[in-house]
């Protein structure tokens, strides 16, 4: 049976609206999928033909035809690695920047995304082929940046372009070896007709600058808009085209800046790089334990100092609670930095296993510095920072803890304790509450490590 050909229309890019949630498609946009009834579910897509006419271009570097093969016949070499000439950077990379790799970095407006990556293409440009591609800002704004920041540039070669098929072809020309697109939101492609920044723009256009840098071997910066509620502006399936995705955390009215790698093909995932913003731009903080924990002159109430392993590195960091008289038929139960449902949790557990009620009382947790913490190694300290702001008893400034809660009130060992309480008698601290597993079998000099089972065991220490 002869299959009818469709005859190829005048205009050489064909799309569609596809449904996001039920796939369905439409030939125009709707404000509602008729198939599926999911509001604003339609985004637009590029219809792919089985002839081939819109299979991608190939890069000079590419590497020929897909083959099967035998997996012992792979050769088995490292990958590459590029220093960026910040060493916090390299960390949440995972030691240095792969060749051929896609790194999304996302944060808030104002953050410091830009600044960041002009500093490291600009040490990046000493060693390797560099291009800066803005969308955003004008070729004098990055210069002027570049010049403010004192930085020698004089390699880092610029492009002002948000067309990604033009971005592509004068970047196989000049073949850098690390290429910047600030932003992903600025960019688009003429297949689609949808607006730079829509949903379907970011997507086919990340689609098309991941491919570049898998099939020439360059490392992609992607910097990516934030929205208001903390989520990339655009396709989530973006994160998962890309290998490693750093987000910056903390506020732009802080001093400092938490990048952490919240996915990452080459390294630990929630590794941290700390930088502290100055006139020069970013500085790199190589002991973030010093600056996370604002050290009272006399003991307060409601703070105690934890650590907290975020990737591979401990870090201390100071947990501040409050806890007051609430006149709300619900108390409130606030967090920053931490997870407000574990505090619900934990609160639940100090009634039950530590007969202490909070039902009364409005409680606030807040992590100093805006990091956030990620691991359940925080309960400990959560629930003695409530406990000695309810009870108005400063703990003493030279105590850190850490530890796991369960729910039937017993204190769970948590990953690298030694590693943790190393780090705490590094920076001068005399004694430690850690759960009884992670206890170090000798003594360490200096400092009394108190080992507890269950929650209990802990409060009777305070
Ligand atoms: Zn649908």
């Amino acid at each position: 049976m002869a299959i009818a050909k469709k005859p190829a229309g005048n205009k050489a890019n064909k799309t569609v609206f596809s449904c996001s949630e039920c796939g369905t498609q439409a030939p125009k946009w709707a404000g509602q999928c008729g198939d599926c009834g999911a509001w604003n579910s339609l985004i637009e897509d590029i219809i792919t033909t089985s002839s081939g006419k819109n299979t991608p271009p190939r890069y000079s570097g590419y590497a020929g035809e897909s083959e099967v093969c035998n997996i012992t016949d792979v050769s088995v070499i490292d990958d590459v690695r590029i220093e960026t000439g910040f060493s916090e950077l390299d960390r949440v990379l995972g030691d240095g920047l792969v060749q051929g790799s896609a790194v999304l970095i996302g944060g808030d407006p104002g953050i410091g995304k830009s600044t960041l990556l002009i500093q490291a293409i600009a040490s990046l440009s000493q060693r390797v082929g560099t291009l800066y591609v803005t969308g955003e800002e004008s070729l004098q704004q990055v210069s002027l940046r570049a010049h403010r920041l004192g930085l020698s540039t004089d390699k880092v070669r610029l492009l002002s372009e948000t067309q990604v098929q033009r971005i592509l072809a004068l970047a196989d020309k000049e073949k850098p070896g690390v290429l910047v697109i600030d932003s992903i939101q600025t960019v688009y492609t003429d297949q689609l007709n949808s607006a730079p920044g829509s949903v379907s723009q970011v997507r086919e256009s990340a689609a098309h600058l991941v491919q570049y840098a898998k099939q020439t071997g360059t490392a992609i910066f992607l910097v990516g808009h934030v929205t208001k509620e903390g989520a990339l502006a655009g396709p989530r399936v973006l994160e998962h085209m890309v290998d490693t995705v750093l987000y910056f955390e903390g506020d732009a009215s802080s001093r400092f800046r938490v990048i952490r790698a919240v996915k990452n093909r080459f390294g630990a995932v929630n590794e941290v790089g700390v930088f502290a913003m100055g006139d020069k731009g970013l500085r790199e903080v190589s002991n973030p334990s010093a600056i996370f924990v604002s050290r009272h002159e006399t003991p307060v109430s409601g703070s105690v100092i934890m650590v907290t392993r975020e990737g591979t590195r401990p870090m201390l960091v100071e947990v501040q609670a409050l806890v007051a008289e609430s006149h709300l038929p619900n108390p409130r139960r606030v967090t920053v930095g931490l997870d407000q449902n574990r505090l619900a949790m934990l609160l639940a557990v100090l009634q039950r296993h530590g007969g202490i009620t909070m039902y009364d009382q409005d409680v606030f947790v807040n992590v100093v510095g805006g990091v956030r913490v990620t691991e359940t190694a925080a309960d400990l300290a959560v629930i003695l920072a409530a406990l000695s702001s309810m009870r108005d008893k400063p703990l003493p400034n030279d105590l850190a803890v850490f530890g796991e809660i369960g729910l039937a009130g017993e204190i769970r060992p948590v990953q690298n304790g030694q590693e943790r309480i190393k780090e705490a008698a590094q920076h001068g601290y005399k004694r430690v509450i850690v759960p009884l597993a992670n206890k170090p079998a000798k003594p360490i000099k200096g400092l009394e490590v108190i080992a507890v089972q269950r929650l209990v065991e802990a409060i009777e220490h305070l």
